[in-house]
């Protein structure tokens, strides 16, 4: 608790200041260093009736997924072949789904990659900028696809072109994941990636309930940022075969994230088809089932930084007379973690919420009642960064 919040006796104290909209103000005998900058209107409004409440606690913390969500599914393609663009994207977008494509960066040009004795069609830049356009997220898969558990030597060139690449191609984007060739990686090489990436995707095809980091069954924080479980979809996959995994991810509000490869509508060109294609109407049905779940559908890059960012946040909470202040602080660079976080705010059934501020920038917070209760239940979209909330309540309408 702050020095201000001492303080036993309150009293209202209003200041009007030399900026003709701007005012603050402090329930307290000792003015606050920081100066409280409300609308008129909305100070107005504060005033009206009963005045006032005293709210004596209120709750902030952040929501364990974005939107607080029940749990998190990051669909994901890797080796970005042509049927991906064609059909995948499509079915994505017409579901209302972004996902992410893990792309070899060093074959795009040609567009062809010889995947063993497989020639494999691959969809070209202008495509891949594309699909970051409509809000896909375009990661690396590395520049040439090699078995980096096995070429201790190549990992950290592999790395690095493809990160060159994918700058030049989609300069707007200032952080890319990455998604280990084969799901295989070494804890030498993940060192290595930990200096260019923010997170890695590994998987399998061995997902079981309860196979963590190769089942793709993470839970709220995986353990390994670099070696984060996915689980590789087959063929012979359904929605039936998925469900028990969905199940379990859902119970304990983790991470799923399937792995796609190929997809095969029966008209696609063989050449365009990515490794063990699954047949479009499954892929359309799984999206449909998981649809039915309360998922934060994200890419595998925003869940990663959620995930981080809202572990590391530390909020501290006070009251200040009739406002609360809640100061937040991450250790992350906010370069790299830019994503939103979620807070959720308790407070008591007979207050509302009047107005959320960010004090660095004046920056209003956009907030939702998300349930009634004994504690009416708030969601306040945080931007990324340290700062200071100030936080005004009012009484609830009947
Ligand atoms: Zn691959």
């Amino acid at each position: 608790m702050g020095k201000v919040s001492r303080q036993k006796e309150f009293y209202p104290l209003f200041l009007f200041l030399s900026l003709p909209i701007l005012f603050f103000y402090s329930g307290c005998v000792t003015p606050p260093k920081e100066e409280v900058r409300k609308s008129q209107d909305i100070w107005e409004r504060d005033l009206e009736g009963a005045g006032f409440p005293l709210v004596e606690e209120i709750r902030l913390y952040p929501a364990r997924w974005y939107g607080n969500r029940k749990a998190a599914c990051s669909i994901t393609f890797d080796d970005g072949t042509l049927d991906q663009f064609i059909l995948g994207a499509p079915e994505m977008d017409r579901q209302g789904l972004r996902g992410t494509f893990f792309v070899i960066t060093g074959f795009m040009e040609k567009k062809i990659w010889k995947d063993g004795n497989t020639e494999r069609e691959l969809f070209n830049w202008d495509q891949a900028r594309d699909l970051a356009w409509r809000g896909h997220e375009i990661a690396s898969h590395t520049a040439r696809h090699l078995d980096l558990s096995a070429n201790p030597g190549k990992v950290q060139t592999e790395i690095e072109e493809a990160l060159r690449d994918l700058k030049r191609e989609i300069p707007w984007k200032k952080s890319f994941s990455l998604g280990w060739p084969y799901w295989r990686s070494s804890a030498e090489a993940e060192g290595i990636a930990s200096r260019f990436h923010f997170a890695a995707r590994a998987g399998g095809i061995s997902a079981r309930p309860g196979s963590s980091s190769l089942g793709g069954v993470n839970g709220k924080s995986p353990v390994n940022f670099m070696g984060i479980g996915s689980h590789g979809i087959l063929p012979s996959d359904s929605r039936e075969t998925l469900l028990p995994i969905l199940q379990e991810v859902y119970t304990n509000g983790g991470w799923l994230i399937p792995n796609f490869h190929g997809l095969n509508d029966g008209k696609i060109p063989a050449k365009a088809l990515g490794w063990q294609a699954l047949p479009l109407e499954s892929f359309s049905l799984i999206l449909e089932t998981l649809k039915g779940y309360d998922l934060w559908f994200a890419p595998f890059g925003d869940v990663a930084k959620y995930a981080r960012q809202r572990d590391s946040i530390t909020l501290e909470t006070e009251r200040v007379g009739y406002l609360w202040r809640a100061d937040y602080k991450s250790n992350l660079d906010s370069v790299i973690y830019d994503h939103p976080l979620t807070l959720n705010l308790e407070i008591p059934a007979a207050i509302a919420l009047l107005m959320v501020m960010e004090d660095t920038t004046g920056r209003i917070l956009p907030f939702t009642l998300k349930e009634r209760g004994e504690r009416n239940l708030y969601l306040l979209d945080l931007p990324s960064g340290d700062g200071t909330l100030w936080i005004s309540l009012c009484r609830a309408r009947e």
